[in-house]
């Protein structure tokens, strides 16, 4: 395991204190900044260098992200950091808060200097209490140092940051719907255009960045937006957090580079538990594409990859599952969460997850009728594509897919009422 960016002080005693993060390197990028006047062009262009894409799972470039702001508009501007974190098999964010929170600072203060804003909230799931106080410790930290506050380290820069604890909706991980929830409303995303960085917080331009996108930036600053590159593959910079869980040996957070063998990933979890065989993957969260196991041992985990093979990269987070699965069953699950979590707002989304969860909760009772198979495909493809947010694509891409690679396990539970797996 590498551990060079997000994990790398992982090994020091309270490595989620000031003095910790500075005697590993800590603060110096924002100390230089605030010291000797970088340029917020430099810093995108070795941003843009480093090759680092969103690791919220949306991929988008960091660099190409910030410059879109109109950092000289008149105003206040906001930075915005996502630590909401509720996608199922996702468990990353909340470790880097809890032991780094730091860098996420640091990375929040740089990107609020490159975009114009001196005000900035970190958005933490509600259910993170650990890791909000970790984070609340280190603001007042970063404040008693002089990071944060006003006419930083003698120069004319400052620099706020909050924390806001959400109240346990997904939805609110959606960049817009998190915007609305900061303003006190209801967590429902914004239809877009506008986009928030002309249009987002209170309307003023707003940059929002995931946590571990956040956190990285210090460490590429620091060591040139090369020497990230390097790490990943052409199309992916740097190493990024996977979060594997399910039927492994040793589960966990692992940060690694990009483009590392999925086979690599596994041996390092120890491989799969029980001595049992491989069946299936969900590589980037409950929302992306499954993979046979034979197609995902002939992946690398990187965007481009695993975008050929069918799925997507997500944020990271890999769901394991062994020979004993129960397709249906797990799927059940997955499109009972999707269902729970619409905001209701756009019909596809609202009425088409409770046609598939209650289709798919019917085949899995014994229920199942012979026409559910297509509909369940044919409602899937008509949420993709037609809603406000992604959640629609999130609910329907699981069901085309489990059917897709999986319809046997579907057509015997609708012949015989049980499972072809567990009996
Ligand atoms: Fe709400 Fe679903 Fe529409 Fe997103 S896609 S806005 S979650 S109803």
């Amino acid at each position: 395991m590498s551990n060079q960016v997000c994990f790398s002080n992982l090994a020091a005693e309270r490595s989620w204190t000031l003095e910790a993060y500075k005697a590993a390197g800590g603060y110096q990028v924002w100390e230089k900044i605030l010291k000797e006047g970088i340029t917020p062009e430099q810093i995108i262009d070795e941003m843009k260098a480093s090759g680092l894409r969103g690791r919220g799972g949306a991929g988008f470039p960091t660099g190409l992200k910030w410059s879109f702001m109109p950092r000289n508009k008149p105003g206040q501007k906001y930075i915005l950091c996502n630590s909401d974190e509720g996608e199922p098999g996702t468990f990353k964010d909340r470790d880097i808060l809890r032991y780094n929170p730091h860098a996420v600072i640091e990375g929040m203060c740089i990107a609020g200097y490159v975009i114009g804003a001196t005000r900035g909230y970190n958005y933490i799931r509600g259910e993170f209490w650990e890791p909000y106080q970790r984070f609340e410790g280190a603001l007042e930290e970063a404040r008693a140092a002089g990071y944060l506050g006003e006419k930083l380290l003698g120069s004319d820069w400052e620099m706020e940051i909050h924390s806001h604890l959400g109240a346990g909706a997904y939805i609110c991980g959606e960049e817009t719907a998190l915007i609305e929830s900061i303003e006190g409303k209801k967590g429902q995303p914004r239809f877009k255009p506008p986009f928030p960085a002309n249009f987002g917080l209170y309307g003023k331009p707003t940059t929002i960045n995931n946590t571990e996108s956040l956190a990285s930036v210090p460490y590429i600053l620091r060591n040139g937006g090369k020497w990230f590159a390097d790490l990943g593959t052409a199309n992916a910079g740097g190493e990024k957090l996977f979060c594997v869980s399910g039927h492994v040996e040793k589960p966990g957070n692992y940060e690694i580079p990009m483009g590392t063998p999925f086979s690599e990933l596994l041996e390092m979890c120890g491989g799969i538990w029980k001595g049992r065989k491989l069946k299936a993957v969900i590589p980037g969260g409950s929302s992306t594409p499954v993979l046979p196991a034979e197609i995902i041992m002939n992946c690398t985990m990187d965007y481009d990859s695993l975008a050929k093979a069918g799925s997507m990269l997500g944020a990271g987070s890999v769901i394991v599952m062994d020979e004993t699965t129960d397709m249906v069953k797990a799927l059940a699950r997955i499109a009972h969460f999707y269902y729970e979590e619409s905001c209701g707002q756009c019909t596809p989304c609202r009425e088409g997850t409770g046609w598939m969860a209650r289709a798919i909760h019917r085949i899995y009772h014994g229920e199942g009728r012979q026409e559910d198979l297509d509909m369940l495909t044919d409602v899937a493809n008509k949420i993709q594509g037609h809603t406000i947010c992604a959640l629609g694509d999130a609910a329907a891409m699981p069901v085309a897919s489990f059917i897709q690679h999986y319809r046997d396990e579907f057509q015997y539970y609708i012949d015989h009422g049980k499972s072809m797996v567990t009996g």
